[in-house]
């Protein structure tokens, strides 16, 4: 059996006060509630402090959107995962589309914050997904195996059987278009599958979640497929209401 998940990606938005006002609110509302997944907020790094002192007495969990390489030093603007980690976090995303195609990181960029994440003692949310050019023209696998095994050449197979893994289709991220959930499925055992010529059984026990226009009315169409753990969701992870509906808490 696999650990499941639901995980808010804020991107974006909220200052520190509306998100600390989220915060409380959860905690508020999760209070004699025991979740049936891991649930896990990743607000803007300029709120991580705060909201994470919200959450510190719940089971609610603290994520970075993004990490730099390195430790310390002269590298202004930028922010280590041991920052990261000592700011509270202990889960970081890590290649998301919109870092990959915005912000011109590259496949080999993000296996090494994959590792660099490790060896902070975050654990990465790793995302991968096709384009719409790539669906279109039957691609799909072969992107993913493209990403999936651009993280092989720097991470071990001892860190690599505590990695998450999101699939999000970048023509379904807020667009209000999903793929077929078997479809989803499929990829998602395909990852799976991957990953096993690294760390074989193992494979079996990652986290495979489901991210791109996810909401309360869609989410359990995803959840209920066999390889997928969970979910990855931006602009419906940005009201307590429907955070906890997709939760399954009233
Ligand atoms: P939406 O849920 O807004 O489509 O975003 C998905 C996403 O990119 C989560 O990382």
């Amino acid at each position: 059996t696999r650990e499941t998940f639901l995980i808010a990606n804020w991107k974006m938005h909220k200052t520190v006060e509306e998100g600390r006002a989220f915060a409380r609110e959860l905690v508020r509302r999760l209070e004699n509630v025991s979740p049936k997944h891991q649930l896990i907020i990743c607000p803007t790094a300029l709120s991580l402090w705060a909201v994470g002192q919200e959450l510190a007495t719940s089971p609610v969990m603290l994520g970075a959107q993004n990490l730099d390489l390195g430790r310390e030093g002269a590298l202004t603007g930028a922010l280590s995962g041991y920052l990261i980690r000592e700011a509270g976090a202990r889960w970081v995303i890590v290649g998301h589309s919109e870092r990959r195609n915005l912000f011109g990181e590259t496949d080999a960029l993000i296996g090494q914050k994959v590792a660099q994440a490790f060896e902070a003692h975050l654990r990465p949310i790793l995302c991968v997904g096709e384009s719409l050019d790539d669906y279109r023209s039957g691609q799909t696998f072969a992107v993913i195996t493209r990403q999936i095994e651009a993280i092989f050449p720097y991470t071990n197979s001892e860190v690599l059987k505590s990695l998450v893994v999101a699939y999000e289709p970048v023509w379904a991220i807020g667009s209000g278009e999903v793929p077929e959930p078997k479809q989803a499925n499929e990829v998602a055992g395909l990852i799976r599958q991957i990953l096993s010529k690294q760390i074989s059984d193992d494979a079996n026990t990652v986290p495979v979640l489901y991210g791109g226009s996810v909401s309360s009315n869609n989410i359990h169409q995803f959840l209920e497929q066999a390889h997928i753990d969970g979910s990855l969701v931006g602009g419906a992870s940005l009201q307590v209401d429907e955070f906890l509906k997709m939760a399954d808490i009233g």
